[in-house]
């Protein structure tokens, strides 16, 4: 199979370009087209000559993600189903800014990206590992989900939205989407290199965050990169006991495994880590999990983002009345932790990432 094109950084298409005695401002050409202009072809990159279009035509593939489905309403939550080249689909979703949530201005939007095609990690609650693990993105599709974005909001009818049409719509990245980003550790950083790049993506790395388990060696991996790239773990329990029972990742790597790699992701970057945290009904909310919940968010340096669980179909776990999700962010505040209490966006459009795609192959499926 031929690479595809946006799986390479500018220093392997300069090389290439060297290779083929192109001189160096086609390389700046090329870039222009996939990043800026968003071409979805070779033919439309009109001032490359022919013959250069040809080259690259037989050395390389220029996927463009297929729009599958889309749920939800313009200005709000938005949740986008892709199929891939090979017909596996995976989901983005575009989520208009909680300013509260990770400090950004209301008409910021955050597209939440996935990483693979279903998840090995098979935690309890969560619809993207039920089906198991198929493989791993590349890293053009998982710049392609920024770009697809960007290809809808510029195409989309003017009557879908209020809003004056901006010129880009994702200012954001949150690595949420399906499957665990550091189990697909080298294509997530070079797509976030690209992502990042002002001759890409051009997103600062302040605003992209990365969502992990708790894989504790590729944490102390990432506290070394030179890139600034936020990180959110997802803790879910403040206790072996109580993480041991929804995430089986906790068996490999234990709470005093995982805070001492955070601990030193913390000391190395000098910032702070999130730490999310699902209220699931009987199973982590109740407020003697806050007590040592507080205790790791404050060793840690981290502040907290309480996520009401989202129902998954086929799945028994609930989301906790209001009040007790209430009681349980004033208990940690009591404790001076910094801590937000996600009241929902999304929830009704299956935004917890994973339903969509999983809906759409089991029907598929039956049919
Ligand atoms: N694998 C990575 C990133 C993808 S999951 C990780 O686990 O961090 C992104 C977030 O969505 C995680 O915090 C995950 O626990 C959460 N999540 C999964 N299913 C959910 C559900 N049904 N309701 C609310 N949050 C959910
Ligand atoms: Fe995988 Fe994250 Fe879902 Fe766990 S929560 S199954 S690691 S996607």
């Amino acid at each position: 199979m031929l690479p595809d094109i946006k799986s390479l950084s500018r220093e392997e298409i300069e090389t290439q370009f060297k290779a083929w005695n192109e001189p160096a401002f086609r390389v700046a050409q090329l870039l222009d087209w996939l990043y800026a202009r968003r071409a979805t072809n070779w033919d439309a990159m009109s001032n490359l000559p022919k013959a250069l279009r040809e080259k690259l035509r037989v050395n390389f593939t220029l996927q463009i993600l297929k729009l599958a489905s889309k749920q939800g309403a313009s200005d709000t939550t938005q949740k986008f189903l892709w199929q891939l080249a090979d017909g596996a689909f995976i989901e983005s979703v575009l989520i208009p800014a909680n300013p509260a949530l990770y400090g950004e201005a209301s008409d910021r939007h955050t597209l939440c990206i996935s990483t693979q095609v279903g998840c090995a990690y098979g935690c309890k609650f969560c619809a993207s590992g039920l089906d198991g693990w198929k493989r791993n993105l590349g890293v053009h599709e998982i710049v392609e989900q920024i770009f697809a974005v960007e290809r809808w909001h510029a195409a989309r009818p003017k009557e879908e939205s209020q809003e004056p049409a901006a010129d880009r719509v994702v200012n954001n990245i949150v690595v949420m989407g399906m499957g665990e980003p550091l189990a697909n550790y080298d294509n997530l950083i070079k797509a976030l290199k690209i992502l990042n790049a002002p001759w890409g993506g051009g997103i600062g790395a302040r605003r992209i965050t990365i969502s992990t388990s708790g894989l504790a060696p590729q944490i102390r991996k990432l506290a070394v990169e030179p890139l600034q790239f936020r990180l959110a773990i997802s803790l879910h329990g403040a206790t072996d006991e109580a993480r041991n029972r929804i995430m089986p990742v906790n068996k490999k790597y234990p709470l005093s495994e995982l805070t001492a790699a955070c601990d030193d992701y913390q000391k190395l970057k000098g910032r702070m880590i999130t730490l999310e945290y699902i209220l699931i009904a009987g199973v982590n909310d109740s407020l003697e999990q806050a007590r040592p919940l507080a205790a790791l968010a404050k060793k840690l340096y981290a502040k907290v983002n309480l996520i009401p669980y989202n129902k998954v179909e086929d799945l028994p776990w609930v989301r906790p009345a209001e009040e007790v999700c209430e009681r349980f962010l004033a208990a940690l505040e009591k404790n001076d932790v910094t801590a937000t209490l996600r009241r929902e966006k999304g929830g009704d459009i299956d935004a917890a990432c994973g339903q969509l795609r999983l809906k759409t192959e089991r029907a598929l499926a039956s049919t």
